[in-house]
C-alpha cells in the first residue's frame, strides 16, 4: 500500500506520452456520423447476407428455430451451455403456463486453459464427462433418455435444428479436428464412449438461447446480443424477407438468424494496435492485411484488455508513460483482462476484471488503479500515469461499447424498414447477456448513450435494453422443449 502512495509524490509522467494519447483518442473517435455509417454498413451487409450465401461479412446463419417458446413448455429437459471461458450443464423442469420454470439445477465450470487447444475428442469428453457426473447426481440416470439443448458459442452452419457444422473456433478456442464436422455428431460419439445415454433436440447458438430465454417471459424481444468474452446477435426474421431461404416457410412465417456479427468490418475506426492485435491473436486474418472477426477483436471482452495494453505499452516505450522504469510484464500478451479471461502464463492473475476495476476507482491518488497496474502488469505508476491509463482504458472502452450500440441500431433500422408492423412505434425488446456487458457499467452506459443518439429521444424511448441474465440456459432448455423427440411427457 505505501509503495504506491509514495510513488504518487515523487515522478512525473513524461509529456511525451501525452500526444500519443491524443492520436489514440482521435483514431478512436465514434462520433455521430461515424457511428451512424456503421448502422447503415450492418442494416446492408444484413440484407446482402439474406440474399444469398457469401453475400457480404455477415453469414446470418439460418438457426432452424421457427416456433419460440410460449410458456406452454413442460417436462424435464438438459442444458449444455459451451461459452468462452466457462461450460455450464443445467437442468430445467418446466411447469407449463402458471407454473413456468419449477426447478433449475445448473453445474458450472470454467474451461481448464489446455483444453482449448486440445483435440476434439479431448473436449467433447469433457463436456460428456461433466454431463454425466451432473445426470448421476441429480438421481435421474442412467433411467430415463433426457433431451438436451446444446448451447455451443461458435460459428455453426446449421443442417437442421440439431445438426450443424464447426465453421471455425473463434475467441480463446483452437481445439483441432472439429472445425468441419458436426459438433452433436461429436457430442454423441463422447456420450457413447462415456456409456450416456442422452440425445440432443435443439443445437443452438448462445445468442439464440438466449432470445429464446427472453422471450419466453416477454413477447416484445426481438434481438438477442451477446457481448461476452466474444460477441454476436441474432433476431426474429420474417421468412419472407429471406430470399436464400427459397420457400421452405414455416407455419409461423418467421426464423430466428444468427448474425454472427464478430466479422462485421464495414467503417469501423481501427488503430495500428487493433492490427497488431489481430495479427498476434490465435485466429488472424488468412491473407496479408487481412483480418478475421475484426468486429469482435474491437468490441469484445477477450480483446479490450489487450487494445489498452498495447496502447499502454507504446506509450511506456516511446513515451515513457512510467517513467524510466520499463515494466517488464506490460509486454506480455493478454496480461491486462477485462475480465475473466485468462492467461495460462501469470498464475492467478487474470480472473480479475482489470478494466473494469480500474475504471470504477473512486479514490483520489488512482490507488486501485495503481494496485492492478503494479499487481497485474508489473507496473509502478503515479497519479498522472495513472489518469493516462485510465483515458487509455476509457477511450478504447467507449469505442468498443459505441460501435456494439451503432450495431444494434443497424439491426432494428433493418427490421423496421423490411417489416410491415413496424417496431419502432411500440415496446420492442433487445435481450443483452455476456460478462461484458454484465460487469461493465461504463461499458453499458456508452452502449445506451449511442443507441440513443442514433434513435432519437422518441424511438429510444420504445427501444428496451435489457439484461437477460443465464437465458441462454434456460432457452437451450426450451428450445429442446420445442422440438422434443418425444413429446411433453419424460
Ligand atoms: C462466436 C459466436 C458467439 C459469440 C458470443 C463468437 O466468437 O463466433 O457464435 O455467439 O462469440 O459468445
Ligand atoms: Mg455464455
Amino acid at each position: 500500500v505505501s509503495r504506491f502512495k509514495m510513488s504518487v509524490r515523487s515522478g512525473s509522467v513524461s509529456m511525451a506520452a501525452a500526444p500519443m494519447l491524443t492520436k489514440l483518442q482521435q483514431d478512436c473517435a465514434t462520433p455521430l456520423p461515424v457511428l451512424r455509417n456503421v448502422a447503415a454498413s450492418m442494416s446492408d451487409d444484413i440484407r446482402a447476407g439474406l440474399a444469398v450465401d457469401g453475400g457480404s461479412d455477415l453469414k446470418m446463419i439460418l438457426s432452424y428455430v421457427d416456433s419460440l417458446p410460449t410458456g406452454d413448455e413442460k417436462g424435464l429437459f438438459y442444458a449444455l451451455d459451451l461459452g468462452g471461458t466457462n461450460f455450464r450443464v443445467l437442468r430445467v423442469e418446466l411447469g407449463g403456463k402458471d407454473k413456468r420454470v419449477i426447478a433449475i439445477e445448473s453445474d458450472q465450470v470454467s474451461i481448464p486453459q489446455e483444453l482449448m487447444s486440445a483435440t476434439s475428442e479431448e473436449l467433447f469428453d469433457f463436456i460428456a464427462s461433466a454431463l454425466a457426473n451432473f445426470a448421476h447426481k441429480d438421481g435421474n440416470f442412467p433411467g430415463k433418455k433426457g433431451e438436451i439443448g446444446f448451447t455451443f458459442s461458435f460459428p455453426v452452419k446449421q443442417t437442421s435444428i440439431d445438426s450443424g457444422i464447426l465453421i471455425k473456433w473463434t475467441k480463446g478456442f483452437a481445439v483441432s479436428g472439429t472445425a468441419g464436422k458436426d459438433v452433436v455428431a461429436c457430442l454423441n460419439e463422447a456420450m457413447d464412449r462415456k456409456g450416456i445415454d442422452m440425445r440432443v433436440s435443439a443445437l443452438v447458438n448462445d445468442t439464440v438461447a438466449t432470445l429464446a430465454g427472453a422471450r419466453y417471459w416477454d413477447d416484445d424481444v426481438m434481438v438477442a446480443v451477446i457481448l461476452g468474452t466474444g460477441t454476436n446477435a441474432c433476431y426474429v426474421e420474417r421468412m419472407d424477407c429471406i430470399p436464400k431461404l427459397q420457400g421452405e416457410f414455416s407455419p409461423s412465417g418467421k426464423t430466428i438468424v444468427n448474425l454472427e456479427w464478430g466479422a462485421f468490418s464495414k467503417g469501423l475506426p481501427l488503430t495500428e494496435f487493433d492490427r497488431d492485435m489481430d495479427a498476434a491473436s490465435i485466429n488472424p486474418g488468412e491473407q496479408a492485411n487481412s483480418s478475421f472477426n475484426i468486429f469482435e477483436k474491437t468490441i469484445s471482452g477477450m480483446y479490450l484488455g489487450e487494445i489498452a495494453r498495447r496502447a499502454l505499452l507504446h506509450m511506456a516505450e516511446e513515451g515513457s508513460l512510467f517513467g524510466k522504469s520499463m515494466p517488464e510484464k506490460l509486454s506480455m500478451p493478454f496480461v491486462l483482462g477485462p475480465y475473466l479471461f485468462r492467461n495460462p502464463t501469470i498464475p492467478n492473475c487474470c480472473r480479475t476484471p482489470d478494466l473494469s476495476t480500474m475504471q470504477q476507482d473512486g479514490t483520489e491518488d488512482l490507488h486501485t488503479v495503481g494496485s492492478v497496474l503494479y499487481n497485474v502488469a508489473g507496473v509502478e505508476s503515479n497519479l498522472s500515469s495513472r489518469k493516462t491509463v485510465l483515458e487509455v482504458c476509457d477511450t478504447v472502452v467507449k469505442r468498443a461499447a459505441r460501435l456494439a450500440g451503432a450495431g444494434i441500431v443497424g439491426i432494428l433500422q433493418k427490421i423496421e424498414k423490411d417489416t410491415k408492423d413496424a417496431i419502432f412505434g411500440k415496446r420492442t425488446v433487445v435481450a443483452m447477456d455476456g460478462g461484458l456487458y454484465e460487469r461493465y457499467p461504463q461499458y453499458r452506459r456508452y452502449l445506451k448513450e449511442a443507441v440513443a443518439e442514433l434513435l432519437g429521444p422518441e424511438t429510444s424511448q420504445n427501444i428496451v435494453i435489457e439484461h437477460s441474465k443465464d437465458g441462454s440456459g434456460i432457452g437451450a432448455a426450451l428450445l429442446a422443449a420445442t422440438n422434443s423427440k418425444y413429446g411433453r411427457n419424460l
